[in-house]
């Protein structure tokens, strides 16, 4: 089967024939009908996440149709549309124990990250790891809810905004959007920011309150005026630059919280006073739990979440799709369709 597999930073995936895994017992094999690109791809490209297995078939958004099932599977069968949970925790640590298998200490697989993921015609993956798809959702709106969606949901839940607080989206791609549309779900004034209107457009339309121009505004003193000079009570920082960082810890209001979420390699500063006259809060988050990619398919098939799609490329073309969304072209997801 054809793979998009990544061997060294700095270098394109390299596009070639692999084995076509076999289901063993408890396993299911996707027919991978969709596959969304994340900047989590382009962390490995440019050496920022280095999880030391390599080469490697990237791609951890994954909708498909379940076209073999292994033995002892029962409740999965061949013909099932489903949406991949990513994590195959080891099931005995404290953190598996209680549903937080994205930060199980010892994983058994994470496809994308540390197991041949999506970027591929099949993929193989326990039968726990499927969560079927209402008839609703298109595979390639359903892809990039296992990771987009989901992470919004999980960090959204780790700074608990109240109803009519203030949350600032520091970032506009496909999690930024998710969470827009999430936090308005739950009661939150939403400020969407990012350098890109056309982007900021879209923030708008799917339900930001406000949206800052960062390319051409000061985004502390903007966010400052919206919030009649108290800040923001929470800030999901998606960039993670020692400019952004330094500017979240400054738009935040007393008993803010911040949720990091990306990552640039680059170091941050911040002054400890900052935080502690402040009474504020940093918060990391990674990944979803099972439950939470449940409830985001549910969302979504409600039509309370919506997925923004910018194209659809065949597997051949994904180094191309990657530069796009390196440039900052991308707006919300591109979605791979390997066959
Ligand atoms: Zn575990
Ligand atoms: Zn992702």
């Amino acid at each position: 089967m054809k793979a998009a597999r990544f061997y060294e930073p700095h270098k394109p995936l390299v596009i070639e024939d692999v084995p076509k895994p076999k289901p063993g017992y408890g396993e299911v094999l996707v027919r991978v009908e969709a596959a969304g690109v994340c900047h989590t791809e382009l962390h490995f490209l440019d050496g920022v996440l280095d999880l030391g297995v390599r080469p490697i078939t990237l791609g951890h958004e994954i909708a498909g149709v379940v076209e073999e099932v292994g033995d002892g599977v029962s409740d999965v069968r061949p013909g099932d549309r489903v949406v991949v949970y990513y994590y195959v925790g080891c099931g005995r640590c404290r953190y598996c124990l209680v549903g937080e298998e994205n930060l199980c200490e010892n994983p058994k697989a994470e496809y994308g990250f540390i197991s041949d993921g999506g970027f591929a015609e099949y993929v193989k993956v326990p039968a726990r790891n499927v969560v079927k798809l209402p008839d609703n959702i298109p595979f390639e709106q359903a892809a990039p809810i296992g990771c987009s969606v989901t992470t919004a949901i999980h960090a959204t839940k780790k700074a608990s905004p109240k109803v009519g607080e203030y949350v600032v989206v520091y970032g506009v791609g496909g999690v930024g959007f998710a969470l827009i549309q999430y936090n308005k779900l739950v009661g939150a004034k939403v400020i969407a920011v990012g350098r890109r209107d056309e982007k900021l457009e879209k923030a708008r339309e799917l339900g930001a309150d406000y949206i800052v121009n960062a390319a051409r505004e000061d985004v502390v003193k903007k966010v400052l005026s919206i919030t009649g000079g108290r800040g923001a009570d929470v800030v999901y920082e998606l960039v993670g630059s020692k400019e952004t960082f330094s500017n979240s810890i400054k738009m935040l209001a007393k008993k803010g919280r911040i949720v990091v979420i990306g990552y640039t390699g680059e170091l941050v500063s911040v002054n400890p006073l900052d935080i502690v006259v402040k009474e504020a809060t940093i918060i990391g988050s990674v990944g979803n739990t099972l439950q939470e990619l449940i409830e985001a398919v549910n969302l979504v098939a409600e039509g309370k979440i919506k997925i923004v799609v910018d194209d659809v490329v065949s597997l051949d073309r994904i180094n191309e799709a990657l530069e796009r969304l390196r440039r900052g072209q991308v707006i919300g997801r591109v979605v791979v369709k390997p066959r």
